[in-house]
């Protein structure tokens, strides 16, 4: 069996029950010194003056918006292909989601569909480096500038990602990070945060966090009740420290995976446009998918989509917008996801690999 991942912690189990331990014996489980301790570790991991943890990458970003001053009325452009959760958050702002086309090579916003999605009422880009891709920051970056706007990056899948040499997250007003625990950096539940350079951002947030309180009891603004707790703190300051070792691993996994699959028409592979490319997943494009999920799990691989459903058909959503995507809709439709994750062994990647290369021969014969 390759399961599609792998989430009881191994070999850092230890340093997880002293972490755990130590928060115990301290008495001391919300806005403590462990989230003091990560918010400034994790700033400095990626390259950003601030970091504010909050609840979840959700309210991150959300809380991200708010603290620039986006809110009713205004209009936030982003990919149809995402967790569904980044538009969520831009109606949790109170502004309105504006769906534009994606890149079918990065599978990220393209710049071309955002510049023709901008109106007078557009305040922010939201541009999600998906799957561990960067999004195209050299053209949202001057973009932006010419018509005023606002970006704020969906750091979500892309911890310790660079754009061209540049961390993730430095392009804009800041990103908005989770630590959900299938993601790069994982929590055992719950958490998130943002990231900025700029102090007065950081201090909005750290308000807006906190039920928009200035000081105890004193509600200078209605904010969430949004907080990185001291536990989940505590363990994300272990793996912090493992985590360049692990995204090296990502790396070299996904580039065992292109070599093995570079020569096969049976699925396509997004290409690598960026080595800042932090894996979170492993997709490839395949045109007949469930065939394909089936083959492979018949062999005891376990396989994800993501997305199915582009956001802006999704139930919650489509009333808000005829969204014209029709790379998103194709994506949707062949996207699907291999096991990668950096206790994978290299063998089971060679399994894996091996699968899909049956798949194509299995079908040749139908
Ligand atoms: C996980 C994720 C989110 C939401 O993060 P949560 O911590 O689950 O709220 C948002 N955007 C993207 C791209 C994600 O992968």
């Amino acid at each position: 069996m390759i399961p599609f991942l792998h989430l009881t912690p191994g070999e850092d189990r230890p340093a997880i029950d002293q972490a755990i331990r130590r928060v115990l014996d301290r008495g001391w489980f919300i806005l403590g010194p462990e989230l003091e301790g990560f918010e400034a570790e994790f700033a400095q991991a990626t390259a950003s003056r601030h970091a504010v943890g909050v609840g979840n990458g959700t309210d991150a970003l959300a809380i991200a918006l708010r603290a620039i001053g986006v809110g009713t009325g205004d209009e936030v452009i982003t990919s149809p292909l995402s967790a569904a959760y980044t538009a969520m958050a831009i109606v949790m702002a109170g502004a309105r989601p504006v769906f534009a086309d994606i890149d079918p090579i990065r599978l990220t916003l393209d710049p071309q569909a955002v510049a023709a999605a901008i109106t007078a009422r557009t305040a922010a880009l939201m541009p999600v480096h998906l799957y561990g891709q960067p999004a195209d920051m050299a053209a949202f970056a001057p973009l932006a500038e010419r018509h005023g706007l606002a970006i704020v990056e969906d750091c979500c899948q892309a911890h310790l990602a660079t754009c061209a040499g540049r961390p993730v997250g430095s392009f804009g007003a800041g990103g908005g990070y989770s630590f959900y625990p299938t993601k790069n950096l994982g929590a055992l539940g719950d958490a998130g945060a943002l990231t900025t350079n700029d102090e007065q951002v950081a201090r909005r947030a750290r308000q807006l966090r906190n039920g928009g309180q200035s000081e105890r009891y004193r509600h200078d603004e209605t904010g969430v009740n949004s907080r990185l707790d001291e536990i989940q703190a505590a363990i994300l300051r272990e793996r912090l420290k493992g985590l360049e070792h692990a995204t090296s691993r990502r790396r070299a996994l996904a580039a065992r995976y292109r070599a093995l699959l570079a020569e096969t028409d049976a699925v396509a592979m997004p290409p690598l446009v960026d080595e800042g490319h932090v894996y979170h997943l492993f997709p490839v494009l395949a045109e007949d998918r469930q065939a394909l999920q089936q083959h492979l799990r018949e062999r005891g691989i376990e396989t994800l989509v993501h997305y199915p459903i582009p956001i802006p058909r999704q139930a919650a959503f489509q009333t808000m917008d005829v969204a014209q995507c029709p790379v998103a809709d194709r994506i949707c439709s062949q996207v699907v996801s291999l096991p990668l994750y950096p206790t994978l062994d290299s063998a089971a990647v060679e399994t894996v690999a091996q699968a899909v290369l049956s798949y194509k021969t299995a079908r040749l014969r139908r």
